[in-house]
Protein backbone atom coordinates (compact mmCIF):
# COMPACT_ATOMS: atom_id res chain seq x y z
CA UNK A 1 0.00 0.00 0.00
CA UNK A 2 0.88 3.71 0.65
CA UNK A 3 2.85 4.76 3.29
CA UNK A 4 0.44 4.49 5.21
CA UNK A 5 0.45 0.98 5.33
CA UNK A 6 3.28 0.94 7.46
CA UNK A 7 1.14 3.25 10.08
CA UNK A 8 -1.49 1.08 10.06
CA UNK A 9 0.94 -1.70 10.95
CA UNK A 10 2.67 -0.10 13.77
CA UNK A 11 -1.14 0.64 15.32
CA UNK A 12 -2.34 -2.57 15.26
CA UNK A 13 1.41 -3.82 16.86
CA UNK A 14 1.28 -1.96 19.79
CA UNK A 15 -1.26 -3.64 20.92
CA UNK A 16 0.23 -7.52 20.68
CA UNK A 17 1.66 -8.61 24.03
CA UNK A 18 4.54 -10.54 24.31
CA UNK A 19 4.43 -14.19 24.90
CA UNK A 20 6.61 -16.77 25.75
CA UNK A 21 5.12 -19.13 22.57
CA UNK A 22 6.22 -16.38 20.39
CA UNK A 23 10.03 -15.64 19.83
CA UNK A 24 9.86 -13.18 16.80
CA UNK A 25 6.55 -11.62 16.09
CA UNK A 26 5.16 -8.58 13.89
CA UNK A 27 7.99 -6.71 12.32
CA UNK A 28 10.11 -8.92 10.23
CA UNK A 29 9.77 -11.67 7.25
CA UNK A 30 8.33 -14.21 9.17
CA UNK A 31 7.33 -14.73 12.88
CA UNK A 32 9.32 -17.39 14.60
CA UNK A 33 7.08 -19.58 16.92
CA UNK A 34 7.51 -22.31 19.72
CA UNK A 35 5.14 -24.76 19.28
CA UNK A 36 4.63 -27.22 22.54
CA UNK A 37 6.29 -30.77 21.44
CA UNK A 38 3.86 -33.67 20.97
CA UNK A 39 0.94 -31.95 19.60
CA UNK A 40 -0.78 -31.71 16.22
CA UNK A 41 -0.95 -28.00 14.63
CA UNK A 42 -4.54 -27.20 13.44
CA UNK A 43 -4.60 -24.54 11.23
CA UNK A 44 -7.39 -22.74 9.20
CA UNK A 45 -8.17 -19.57 7.28
CA UNK A 46 -11.29 -17.78 6.93
CA UNK A 47 -12.11 -14.70 4.67
CA UNK A 48 -14.69 -11.87 5.51
CA UNK A 49 -16.19 -10.11 2.68
CA UNK A 50 -18.14 -6.77 2.82
CA UNK A 51 -21.16 -6.87 1.30
CA UNK A 52 -21.12 -10.90 1.10
CA UNK A 53 -20.15 -11.92 4.92
CA UNK A 54 -21.73 -8.51 6.49
CA UNK A 55 -23.09 -5.87 5.81
CA UNK A 56 -20.63 -2.88 4.15
CA UNK A 57 -22.05 -0.25 7.15
CA UNK A 58 -21.31 -2.76 9.95
CA UNK A 59 -19.17 -1.69 12.93
CA UNK A 60 -15.35 -1.80 12.27
CA UNK A 61 -15.44 -3.32 16.00
CA UNK A 62 -17.99 -5.59 14.82
CA UNK A 63 -16.06 -7.21 12.15
CA UNK A 64 -12.85 -7.19 13.54
CA UNK A 65 -15.04 -9.53 16.28
CA UNK A 66 -16.77 -12.04 13.74
CA UNK A 67 -13.47 -12.05 11.56
CA UNK A 68 -11.71 -13.87 14.60
CA UNK A 69 -14.35 -15.62 15.95
CA UNK A 70 -15.65 -17.50 12.65
CA UNK A 71 -12.10 -19.31 12.69
CA UNK A 72 -11.84 -19.54 16.51
CA UNK A 73 -14.74 -21.57 15.77
CA UNK A 74 -13.09 -23.85 13.15
CA UNK A 75 -10.60 -24.36 15.97
CA UNK A 76 -13.34 -25.46 18.06
CA UNK A 77 -14.45 -27.50 15.92
CA UNK A 78 -11.75 -29.28 15.75
CA UNK A 79 -11.25 -30.09 19.65
CA UNK A 80 -8.00 -27.39 19.34
CA UNK A 81 -6.82 -24.78 21.48
CA UNK A 82 -6.16 -21.68 19.89
CA UNK A 83 -2.42 -20.14 19.76
CA UNK A 84 -1.31 -17.86 17.01
CA UNK A 85 -2.85 -16.15 13.99
CA UNK A 86 -2.26 -14.07 11.13
CA UNK A 87 -4.31 -10.96 9.68
CA UNK A 88 -4.79 -10.27 5.95
CA UNK A 89 -6.81 -6.89 5.57
CA UNK A 90 -7.01 -5.23 2.89
CA UNK A 91 -9.07 -1.48 2.86
CA UNK A 92 -10.06 1.07 0.59
CA UNK A 93 -7.88 3.39 2.13
CA UNK A 94 -5.37 3.94 4.83
CA UNK A 95 -8.39 4.66 7.41
CA UNK A 96 -6.82 5.16 10.71
CA UNK A 97 -10.13 4.95 12.85
CA UNK A 98 -11.45 1.47 11.20
CA UNK A 99 -8.14 -0.06 12.09
CA UNK A 100 -8.34 0.94 15.52
CA UNK A 101 -11.89 0.40 15.82
CA UNK A 102 -11.24 -2.99 14.01
CA UNK A 103 -8.60 -3.71 16.47
CA UNK A 104 -10.85 -2.93 19.43
CA UNK A 105 -13.57 -6.22 18.43
CA UNK A 106 -10.37 -8.13 17.46
CA UNK A 107 -7.87 -7.64 20.45
CA UNK A 108 -11.37 -8.25 23.14
CA UNK A 109 -12.00 -11.71 21.64
CA UNK A 110 -8.66 -12.30 20.93
CA UNK A 111 -7.88 -11.76 24.88
CA UNK A 112 -10.84 -13.96 26.31
CA UNK A 113 -9.26 -17.21 24.14
CA UNK A 114 -5.40 -15.94 24.20
CA UNK A 115 -4.87 -16.22 20.59
CA UNK A 116 -1.53 -14.09 19.54
CA UNK A 117 -1.47 -12.14 16.30
CA UNK A 118 2.08 -12.46 14.67
CA UNK A 119 2.18 -11.13 11.47
CA UNK A 120 0.13 -10.00 8.59
CA UNK A 121 -0.30 -8.12 5.46
CA UNK A 122 -1.84 -5.29 4.80
CA UNK A 123 -2.85 -4.14 1.37
CA UNK A 124 -5.26 -1.61 -0.52
CA UNK A 125 -8.74 -3.08 -2.68
CA UNK A 126 -12.27 -3.55 -1.27
CA UNK A 127 -12.68 -4.17 2.50
CA UNK A 128 -11.57 -7.90 3.09
CA UNK A 129 -10.63 -9.50 6.25
CA UNK A 130 -8.42 -12.72 5.95
CA UNK A 131 -6.68 -14.83 8.76
CA UNK A 132 -5.25 -17.74 9.70
CA UNK A 133 -5.51 -19.18 12.92
CA UNK A 134 -3.55 -21.80 14.39
CA UNK A 135 -4.17 -24.10 17.68
CA UNK A 136 -2.95 -27.47 18.89
CA UNK A 137 -4.68 -30.68 20.01
CA UNK A 138 -3.22 -33.91 21.20
CA UNK A 139 -2.53 -36.85 18.57
CA UNK A 140 -5.84 -39.21 18.18
CA UNK A 141 -7.93 -36.21 19.88
CA UNK A 142 -9.39 -33.94 16.84
CA UNK A 143 -12.76 -34.07 16.71
CA UNK A 144 -12.96 -34.89 12.65
CA UNK A 145 -15.63 -34.91 10.39
CA UNK A 146 -15.59 -38.58 9.78
CA UNK A 147 -16.12 -40.28 13.50
CA UNK A 148 -19.66 -40.65 13.11
CA UNK A 149 -21.48 -44.25 14.02
CA UNK A 150 -24.51 -45.05 13.20
CA UNK A 151 -26.84 -45.25 16.78
CA UNK A 152 -24.61 -42.07 17.81
CA UNK A 153 -26.81 -38.72 19.28
CA UNK A 154 -26.13 -36.02 17.32
CA UNK A 155 -26.49 -32.54 19.92
CA UNK A 156 -26.12 -29.19 18.95
CA UNK A 157 -24.76 -26.33 21.59
CA UNK A 158 -26.37 -22.78 22.52
CA UNK A 159 -29.38 -22.10 20.36
CA UNK A 160 -30.07 -21.81 16.66
CA UNK A 161 -31.48 -19.54 13.62
CA UNK A 162 -30.39 -16.38 16.07
CA UNK A 163 -28.09 -14.99 13.05
CA UNK A 164 -29.80 -15.54 10.09
CA UNK A 165 -33.44 -14.01 11.59
CA UNK A 166 -31.24 -11.00 12.12
CA UNK A 167 -29.96 -11.33 8.72
CA UNK A 168 -33.68 -11.80 7.28
CA UNK A 169 -34.52 -8.51 9.49
CA UNK A 170 -31.80 -6.46 7.80
CA UNK A 171 -32.67 -8.07 4.24
CA UNK A 172 -36.43 -6.86 4.44
CA UNK A 173 -35.53 -3.24 5.67
CA UNK A 174 -36.84 -4.20 9.50
CA UNK A 175 -35.13 -2.81 12.17
CA UNK A 176 -33.18 -5.59 13.47
CA UNK A 177 -33.80 -7.33 17.48
CA UNK A 178 -31.01 -6.70 19.64
CA UNK A 179 -30.65 -9.99 20.85
CA UNK A 180 -30.72 -11.16 17.73
CA UNK A 181 -28.27 -8.58 15.84
CA UNK A 182 -25.68 -9.35 18.99
CA UNK A 183 -25.54 -12.93 17.26
CA UNK A 184 -24.86 -11.98 14.18
CA UNK A 185 -22.23 -9.81 14.66
CA UNK A 186 -20.59 -11.05 17.73
CA UNK A 187 -21.23 -15.17 17.48
CA UNK A 188 -19.44 -16.82 20.52
CA UNK A 189 -16.94 -19.21 19.30
CA UNK A 190 -17.57 -22.41 21.30
CA UNK A 191 -13.89 -22.96 22.25
CA UNK A 192 -14.23 -24.74 25.82
CA UNK A 193 -17.14 -26.55 24.79
CA UNK A 194 -14.41 -27.88 21.72
CA UNK A 195 -11.68 -28.55 23.90
CA UNK A 196 -13.67 -30.44 26.52
CA UNK A 197 -15.58 -32.70 23.53
CA UNK A 198 -12.38 -33.99 22.75
CA UNK A 199 -12.25 -37.65 23.11
CA UNK A 200 -16.26 -37.84 24.44
CA UNK A 201 -17.56 -36.74 20.67
CA UNK A 202 -17.14 -39.17 17.57
CA UNK A 203 -17.27 -36.03 15.00
CA UNK A 204 -17.79 -32.56 15.13
CA UNK A 205 -18.79 -29.19 12.88
CA UNK A 206 -19.34 -25.49 13.75
CA UNK A 207 -22.80 -24.18 12.01
CA UNK A 208 -21.64 -21.85 9.76
CA UNK A 209 -23.72 -22.31 6.37
CA UNK A 210 -26.76 -24.02 8.08
CA UNK A 211 -27.42 -27.21 10.43
CA UNK A 212 -28.54 -29.19 7.68
CA UNK A 213 -26.17 -28.13 5.28
CA UNK A 214 -23.37 -28.48 7.78
CA UNK A 215 -24.78 -31.88 9.16
CA UNK A 216 -24.91 -32.86 5.47
CA UNK A 217 -20.71 -32.68 5.25
CA UNK A 218 -20.25 -34.35 8.49
CA UNK A 219 -22.24 -37.14 7.49
CA UNK A 220 -21.04 -37.28 3.86
CA UNK A 221 -17.34 -37.77 5.49
CA UNK A 222 -18.87 -40.58 7.76
CA UNK A 223 -20.40 -42.69 5.40
CA UNK A 224 -24.20 -42.00 7.27
CA UNK A 225 -27.37 -40.00 7.50
CA UNK A 226 -28.60 -38.29 10.30
CA UNK A 227 -32.76 -38.08 11.22
CA UNK A 228 -33.35 -35.07 13.00
CA UNK A 229 -36.58 -33.94 15.48
CA UNK A 230 -37.49 -30.30 14.14
CA UNK A 231 -39.60 -29.81 17.47
CA UNK A 232 -35.84 -29.96 19.60
CA UNK A 233 -33.91 -27.68 17.61
CA UNK A 234 -33.06 -24.97 20.23
CA UNK A 235 -34.36 -21.20 20.41
CA UNK A 236 -33.61 -18.53 22.02
CA UNK A 237 -36.29 -16.30 24.09
CA UNK A 238 -35.52 -13.26 21.20
CA UNK A 239 -36.28 -15.67 18.52
CA UNK A 240 -39.02 -17.59 19.85
CA UNK A 241 -40.92 -13.75 20.60
CA UNK A 242 -40.17 -12.37 16.97
CA UNK A 243 -40.90 -15.41 14.58
CA UNK A 244 -43.52 -17.87 13.84
CA UNK A 245 -43.13 -21.58 14.51
CA UNK A 246 -42.98 -22.20 11.07
CA UNK A 247 -40.42 -19.34 9.90
CA UNK A 248 -38.39 -20.03 13.24
CA UNK A 249 -37.97 -24.03 12.14
CA UNK A 250 -36.70 -22.64 8.85
CA UNK A 251 -34.48 -20.54 10.22
CA UNK A 252 -32.91 -22.81 12.90
CA UNK A 253 -32.45 -25.61 10.44
CA UNK A 254 -30.84 -24.22 7.52
CA UNK A 255 -29.82 -20.60 8.56
CA UNK A 256 -25.94 -19.94 8.76
CA UNK A 257 -23.23 -17.85 11.35
CA UNK A 258 -24.24 -19.57 14.60
CA UNK A 259 -21.46 -20.48 15.14
CA UNK A 260 -22.59 -23.27 17.28
CA UNK A 261 -21.17 -26.82 17.18
CA UNK A 262 -22.99 -30.20 16.24
CA UNK A 263 -21.63 -32.99 16.82
CA UNK A 264 -22.29 -37.00 17.41
CA UNK A 265 -21.52 -39.08 20.50
CA UNK A 266 -22.87 -42.46 21.48
CA UNK A 267 -25.18 -42.73 23.92
CA UNK A 268 -23.26 -43.88 26.45
CA UNK A 269 -22.33 -40.28 26.83
CA UNK A 270 -25.25 -38.86 27.55
CA UNK A 271 -24.87 -38.28 31.14
CA UNK A 272 -21.50 -36.92 30.95
CA UNK A 273 -22.76 -34.98 28.11
CA UNK A 274 -25.50 -33.23 30.31
CA UNK A 275 -22.54 -32.55 33.45
CA UNK A 276 -20.69 -30.31 31.06
CA UNK A 277 -23.83 -28.71 29.34
CA UNK A 278 -24.18 -27.48 33.09
CA UNK A 279 -20.45 -27.15 34.26
CA UNK A 280 -19.75 -24.67 31.07
CA UNK A 281 -23.17 -22.71 31.63
CA UNK A 282 -24.12 -23.64 27.58
CA UNK A 283 -27.45 -25.80 27.10
CA UNK A 284 -26.32 -29.16 24.76
CA UNK A 285 -29.66 -30.42 23.29
CA UNK A 286 -29.90 -33.57 21.93
CA UNK A 287 -31.47 -33.11 18.09
CA UNK A 288 -31.23 -36.45 16.69
CA UNK A 289 -29.47 -39.45 15.66
CA UNK A 290 -26.84 -40.72 13.12
CA UNK A 291 -28.87 -43.61 10.70
CA UNK A 292 -27.79 -45.83 7.84
CA UNK A 293 -27.95 -44.54 4.29
CA UNK A 294 -27.04 -40.82 3.31
CA UNK A 295 -28.31 -37.13 3.87
CA UNK A 296 -30.34 -35.32 6.80
CA UNK A 297 -33.97 -35.42 7.17
CA UNK A 298 -35.71 -32.97 9.88
CA UNK A 299 -39.77 -33.95 9.76
CA UNK A 300 -39.91 -32.11 6.26
CA UNK A 301 -37.75 -29.16 6.65
CA UNK A 302 -36.00 -28.53 2.94
CA UNK A 303 -33.24 -30.15 2.41
CA UNK A 304 -29.24 -30.03 2.82
CA UNK A 305 -28.78 -28.24 -0.34
CA UNK A 306 -30.34 -24.79 1.46
CA UNK A 307 -26.83 -23.99 3.23
CA UNK A 308 -25.46 -21.03 2.05
CA UNK A 309 -23.19 -21.37 -1.26
CA UNK A 310 -20.75 -18.89 -2.75
CA UNK A 311 -21.02 -19.97 -6.42
CA UNK A 312 -24.33 -21.63 -6.13
P1 LIG B 1 6.93 -8.03 3.88
O1 LIG B 1 6.94 -7.04 2.78
O2 LIG B 1 8.28 -8.52 4.27
O3 LIG B 1 5.92 -9.12 3.69
P2 LIG B 1 5.19 -6.28 5.28
O4 LIG B 1 5.63 -4.87 5.04
O5 LIG B 1 4.05 -6.81 4.51
O6 LIG B 1 6.47 -7.21 5.17
O7 LIG B 1 4.85 -6.47 6.82
C1 LIG B 1 5.76 -6.05 7.81
C2 LIG B 1 5.50 -6.81 9.07
O8 LIG B 1 4.22 -6.46 9.56
C3 LIG B 1 5.51 -8.32 8.91
O9 LIG B 1 6.03 -8.89 10.09
C4 LIG B 1 4.05 -8.66 8.77
O10 LIG B 1 3.78 -9.98 9.22
C5 LIG B 1 3.40 -7.61 9.66
N1 LIG B 1 2.05 -7.22 9.22
C6 LIG B 1 1.68 -6.63 8.06
N2 LIG B 1 0.36 -6.40 8.02
C7 LIG B 1 -0.14 -6.88 9.18
C8 LIG B 1 -1.45 -6.97 9.74
N3 LIG B 1 -2.53 -6.53 9.08
N4 LIG B 1 -1.57 -7.54 10.96
C9 LIG B 1 -0.51 -8.01 11.62
N5 LIG B 1 0.76 -7.95 11.17
C10 LIG B 1 0.94 -7.40 9.95
MG1 LIG C 1 3.89 -8.61 3.24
Amino acid sequence: MSEGEFDLIARIRQRVALRGDVALGIGDDCALLVPPPGMQLAVTMDTLNAGVHFPADTAPADIGWKALAVNLSDLAAMGAQPAWCTLSLTLPQADAAFVDGFCEGFFALARQHGIALVGGDTTRGPLSVGIAAHGFVEPGRALRRDGARVGDDVWVSGTLGDAAAALAQWKADAAMTPGLRARLDRPTPRVELGRALAGLAGACIDVSDGLLADLAHLCRASGVGAELDAAALPASESLRATFDADVRRALQATGGDDYELCFTAPTTQREALEALSRALGLPLSRIGRIVEGRGVSCDGIGHAASGYQHFA
